[in-house]
């Protein structure tokens, strides 16, 4: 079965009620692809074959019925963050070695009951710690796109869709992260949608990177039962596909109530697919001043404008808007986030999961010492030492509580905007993806990396990546757009009109 790869979720929907193809075929050709490329990319952790070929054809039984879920034999790759009922859970650390969930997260339960079926479990940031999928215990994921000499060699040579006379590709390039598997999967064609988790872009910002779509929900739209924890004030999981309708077909099935997690809310879940028209009119978009950051990238600048212009084009109004604490959210996350993970990550004890490091004699402490010395990368160290800094007794009060206090203003700058506006329309990242090796020694320059989704996160609300357009080395760059809380409609409507009016069709060039 060729081609159907390239598919979208929607598309291969109706091929499969329509019996052009099988579940099992989708299945069968998806593996395929990963097993071919998976020393290349590095995507997947763990191919789920068998789980696959099975929940394919109970899939195949079921639409032979005329029954089945909203995503009934549609291939899913899963982030390793999500714990899934005995299949190998690692959040790309080495610290849970061996982990096998005996029990399964709301979110991958909800995918699984509406007809996913599941393809492995994709690589990312140790416990989802960073922007460019370099710091896994199982090693960094390449991304299927490279650097051109020239973008228009690319549209003007052969047609947007096909990059077979493209130059020689230089260096590989980071896929973003922290959910760089997913993002790198879907560009790929590995799996039509992937699922993500965002504390502080690793939705958005991997989506930007590799050219294609990921929505945050609102914090309290979807569980986070069964989540590996990073900073549970922060942390939710989203979808990642390769267009604005396949994101919100996946996130109608993500999201819900859950008892399990008291700060899901009690919220009826939209059919977010069915509220796209792609209609603007009227909608009041805001273009925030302090994201217009000194040295800003030309082509970022550019890409940015001209998505306000054709929103505008298409009968929405640009407002300009202030958010003014704005550059105080970066210092704010990198105090909050750590702190959290200080805090959750503490439970890693070689006792109750994965690796157990020391020797037979060991005390406790020598015990939990080696283990977490052994178990833990240098990123999960670093932040575990500023979390327990900014929390301990001395200094509480000075960074902690203060960026707390941050957070709430930033809250309160958006709450304001969104007085005057129905949505905010800013860049996704503040460069294209880099080279592997290029940044990752300069934490500050990593860290930056989150300047513009960070705000959102720390607020709480909604925010999607589009792609926006390519770079002057044929690298896709992406449009953000924020919405009210629990106004993920507005969010994925206006992104879905804008997708139509950029139409952006260049593909990855791939292994
Ligand atoms: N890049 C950010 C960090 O390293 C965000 C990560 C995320 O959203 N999980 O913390």
């Amino acid at each position: 079965m060729t081609g159907v790869t390239t598919l979208s979720l929607a598309a291969m929907r109706e091929g499969l009620r329509a019996r052009k193809f099988s579940a099992v075929d989708l299945a069968e050709a998806h593996l395929a692809e990963i097993e071919k490329t998976n020393a290349h990319y590095n995507a997947f952790i763990t191919i789920t074959r068998d789980k696959a070929l099975d929940m394919a054809a109970a899939s195949d039984a079921k639409l032979a019925k005329g029954q089945g879920g909203l995503i009934e034999g549609i291939p899913v790759g899963v982030k390793d963050l999500f714990c899934t009922k005995d299949v190998l859970t690692t959040a790309a650390s080495h610290i849970l070695d061996g982990f096998k969930p005996p029990y399964e997260s709301t979110v991958t339960q909800k995918i699984w009951d509406a007809g996913g079926v599941m393809l492995g479990k994709l690589n990312m940031d140790e416990f989802a710690m960073g922007s460019a999928n370099l710091t896994s215990y199982y090693g960094l994921v390449v991304s299927p796109w490279q650097k051109v000499q020239s973008a228009e060699c690319r549209v003007q040579s052969k047609g947007e869709n096909d990059n077979s006379a493209l130059s020689t590709p230089n260096s590989a390039l980071v896929p973003g992260g922290s959910s760089g598997g997913s993002a790198a999967a879907v560009a790929a064609n590995l799996c039509p949608v992937a699922l993500g988790t965002d504390t502080g872009g690793s939705i958005r910002q991997p989506a930007s990177f590799c050219g294609i779509v990921g929505i945050k929900p609102t914090y309290g739209r979807c569980s986070r039962w069964g989540i590996v924890a990073f900073a549970s004030s922060l942390d939710q999981a989203g979808p990642i596909a390769r267009n604005v309708r396949d994101c919100a077909i996946m996130l109608s099935v993500m999201c819900g109530h859950d008892a399990k997690d008291s700060t899901s809310m009690k919220l009826a879940v939209p059919d977010f697919a069915a509220a796209l028209s792609g209609n603007v009119k009227g909608k009041k978009i805001g273009i925030p001043k302090e994201y217009r950051v000194d040295g800003m990238d030309a082509e970022i600048l550019a890409m940015w404008d001209r998505g306000a212009t054709l929103l505008r084009e298409a009968g929405a109004e640009i407002v300009d808007i202030s958010l003014p604490h704005t550059k105080y959210a970066l210092p704010a996350y990198y105090i909050v986030a750590p702190a959290e993970c200080s805090s959750n990550l503490a439970r890693y004890d070689g006792i109750r999961f994965g690796l157990r490091a020391g020797d037979a004699g060991d005390s406790l402490t020598a015990m939990y010492e080696k283990t977490r010395a052994a178990g833990f990368g240098q990123e999960v160290k670093k932040r575990i030492l500023i979390g327990t800094y900014v929390l301990s007794a001395g200094y509480y009060d000075a960074y902690y509580k203060k960026a707390q206090r941050v957070r709430w203003l930033i809250a309160e700058d958006f709450r304001k905007a969104f007085e005057k506006v129905d949505a905010i329309l800013t860049p996704t990242a503040p460069s294209a993806a880099f080279a592997i090796g290029e940044k990752n020694i300069d934490p500050i320059t990593m860290y930056l990396n989150d300047v513009f989704t960070v705000p959102t996160s720390l607020a709480g609300l909604p925010g999607i990546s589009i792609p926006g357009a390519l770079n002057k080395d044929g690298l896709p760059l992406g449009l953000q757009l924020i919405g009210k809380a629990f106004d993920e409609e507005t969010v994925l409507n206006v992104a879905y009109g804008l997708e139509q009016a950029i139409n952006f069709k260049t593909i990855p060039l791939g292994v």
